[in-house]
Formats: structure tokens, sequence, C-alpha cells
């Protein structure tokens, strides 16, 4: 078995999430628009997934929108928040750290004439609400702030942004990429105060190709695609009918204690790691499972290759960059050896004391063999 400890990059499917797949695309295989009993029987299917998924996240069930991933929901958002408030104005604000899937959309809008505020981290990797409340202008239209940081693991604060929001009576709508925080780190879209969430289904065991939007009840948003009625007209497209079934049991198969554990071993291999010479811990991580790490002078992606020769898998950073350092990384303004040297490790329910063993080991090991840049 691969020490697989890249879980904000994927997770390996549960076999609930699985089997539930492999049931719905062999026996429940109707198309949910068809008016015969094969297809009522996957639209009333796909029904009871909605609502298992609106049970975790807290929000209704018509409050949800099954999308392809949590690139499409952030693009969504994006560009839809924009186009609503396109009377209002052409300010948007977002942070310096989010993913690209925010960040670009972002940058074609602002090809188009909106101006764009990016709210800096601290060298920790925090976010100031403060810093939001500052930002924010009468012409302000869209506010969109992860919650949980993909590459440092950090909260940022979305709810203090909602309420920055209303104090200041702005029209913008505030949208939160939440694929990181989902199950992970306790909120409903309603505590948080949000329009708009994103979420992503191959972060919490479910299969890659099927992600949730969330848009607050009574929000009128156009939609990304056109095409059939599907999803309310919101969403066209015939219904991922077996993603959004092993979506709904990955989530049942969630359990209460999960986060603990995950935050268990991640301590533990704060401390194992620590011991690795050179080594510097970059961020702890707020969320339960994502830490970051440096060794100053070793390149990342070296790293990765000898560790994966170990039969070790860390990312070097967001598995989206690679090649290049990581945007996330560069804003905390890290000096550029410890920037290069950078390593992201993110934990499952399935991670272990002995995977963190190995990867303290493979490191510890490469750093007797290599000899460090200066
Ligand atoms: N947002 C964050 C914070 C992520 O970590 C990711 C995936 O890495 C995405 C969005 C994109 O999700 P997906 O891979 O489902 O498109």
């Amino acid at each position: 078995m691969p020490i697989y400890l890249d879980n904000a990059a994927t997770t390996r499917v549960c076999p609930e999430a699985a089997q539930a797949a492999l049931e719905a695309m062999t026996e429940g295989y109707g198309n949910p628009s068809s008016g015969y009993a094969l297809g009522q029987a996957a639209a009333a299917a796909l029904k009871e997934h909605r609502a298992a998924v609106a049970g975790r996240l807290g929000c209704a069930p018509e409050e949800l929108v099954f999308t392809s991933c949590g690139t499409e929901g952030d693009n969504w958002a994006v560009r839809a928040a924009a186009e609503y408030g396109r009377r209002k104005g052409r300010h948007i604000i977002t942070t310096a750290i989010e993913h690209a899937a925010v960040l670009e959309p972002v940058k074609a809008l602002a090809a188009q004439g909106y101006e764009v505020t990016y709210l800096k981290p601290d060298r920790s990797g925090h976010v100031s609400a403060d810093a939001l409340r500052a930002a924010l202008r009468p012409d302000t239209v869209l506010v969109s702030m992860m919650l949980v940081n993909n590459e440092l693991g950090t909260l940022l604060p979305v709810a203090e942004a909602a309420q920055a929001i209303r104090d200041a009576g702005s029209p913008a709508l505030l949208h939160c990429d939440a694929v990181q925080a989902f199950l992970k780190v306790p909120f409903t879209p309603a505590e948080l105060g949000v329009d708009l969430l994103t979420l992503s289904g191959h972060k919490i065991r479910a299969p890659k190709g099927i992600g949730v939007q969330y848009i607050r009840r009574g929000l009128n948003l156009r939609p990304l695609l056109t095409g059939g009625g599907q999803e309310g007209g919101l969403r066209p497209g015939t219904e991922p009918t077996a993603q959004a079934a092993a979506l709904a049991a990955a989530c049942a198969a969630w359990q209460e204690d999960y986060p603990a554990r995950i935050q268990e071993v991640k301590e533990y291999a704060l401390e194992s790691l620590s011991a690795v010479p050179g080594l510097e811990i970059i961020s702890r991580g707020d969320a339960p499972h994502i830490c970051a790490v440096s060794l100053p002078g070793y390149p990342s992606e070296m790293l990765v290759r000898e560790l994966s020769d170990r039969g070790v898998y860390v990312s070097s950073g967001s598995a989206c960059h690679r090649g290049k350092p990581s945007h996330v990384f560069a804003a905390l303004g890290l000096p550029k050896r410890t920037l290069m040297g950078v390593l992201r490790v993110s934990f499952s329910p399935e991670s272990t004391r002995a995977d963190v063993d190995a990867l303290a080991g493979g490191l510890t090991e490469i750093t007797k063999t290599r000899i460090a840049a200066r």
C-alpha cells in the first residue's frame, strides 16, 4: 500500500461510496428526466442524495445544485455574482491565497474592467477581517473568501466578512470556497452568512467529477451552462446520478470523530517532522488535515520524487500548480530557499502514525544523502 499523505489533492474513494456508485451505474442507471419507472427511480434517488448532502451541510436540499467539480462551482459563483451586481458596481474583493478556480475567473473579470482588491495574508497565512472591512466600497459586488486554505490549512474569517458586509450595508454577495472545509471543520452556510458556497466530492472520499453549489434561497443566479432544464434550469446536463449517490454515501460514512482522529495524526506529524534536520514548520494548519513544512535548500520537486521512490506521497504545494512555486507560499513572503523547499502534508481518516514515521524517516534519509543547495 502506498503511503498517501496528499489528501488535500484528492482522497481514496471509500468503499461505501464506490459501492453506491456501482449500484447507481449498473442498476439505477435511468435518466432522471425519463418518465418511466427506471427514470423516476433515478430521480427519486437523486432527491434522496441531495437531501443527504444538505443534511451534512446544514441547509435545505433546494439550496443545492450538483455540479461537476469545485472548479465549476467557483467559476460559476464568481461570474454569476459579478453579473448579478452589474448595475451596482464593478469592484471585487478576494484574497491572494484563493484557489486558481477563483483567481482565474476574477482575473478574467479584471480584464473586462473590474477592479480587484486582493487581501494579503500575514506570515502565518491568516487574512484579517479588518482588512476586508477597510476594503469594502459602495460599489463592491462580490467578496470571495475561502474557509480553509488548501495549502496552509489556515481558516479565513468568512463569518466576520459576512458581518462586515452587513454592517456596511454593502450590496456585495459573499461566496465561500469551502472545498477543503467540508466535514473537516464545523460550519453551515447560514452560520457563515454566505450567499454562495462551493464544495467538491473528491476531497471527502467521493469520486472525482462531482461538486455541489450552495445558493442561498431566494438568490436568482444565471446558470453557467445553457441546455436542458435539469437542476431547476441552473445546471443543465443529465444529472451525475452515480457520483451523487457516491457523494451521499461518503457523507454518510464520514464519522463524527474523524476530524479529531485526523488532527491527532497531524499533531504527531508536526512533532516527528520537527526532528528532521533543518526542517521548518511553515503552517500547523487550523483545519485538522493540512500542514506545511519546508526543507530549505532542498527543492520541493526533488523531495517529492525521492519520497515517491520510497512509496511516500506528499505534495510540493497545490497539485494544481505543478512545477512553479505556489502563489500561496509566495504570498507569505518566505525567503527563496524556504519557498523552494515547501511540502504540503495532508491527512485522511485512514492516515496513521506509521505513515508519518515513513515520511519523517524518508526526509531524514534524504538530508543525509543529499547536500542542501546554498
Ligand atoms: N478550491 C480548493 C480550495 C481546492 O483545494 C480545490 C482542489 O484542489 C478546488 C477548489 C478545485 O476543486 P476540483 O478539483 O473539484 O475542481
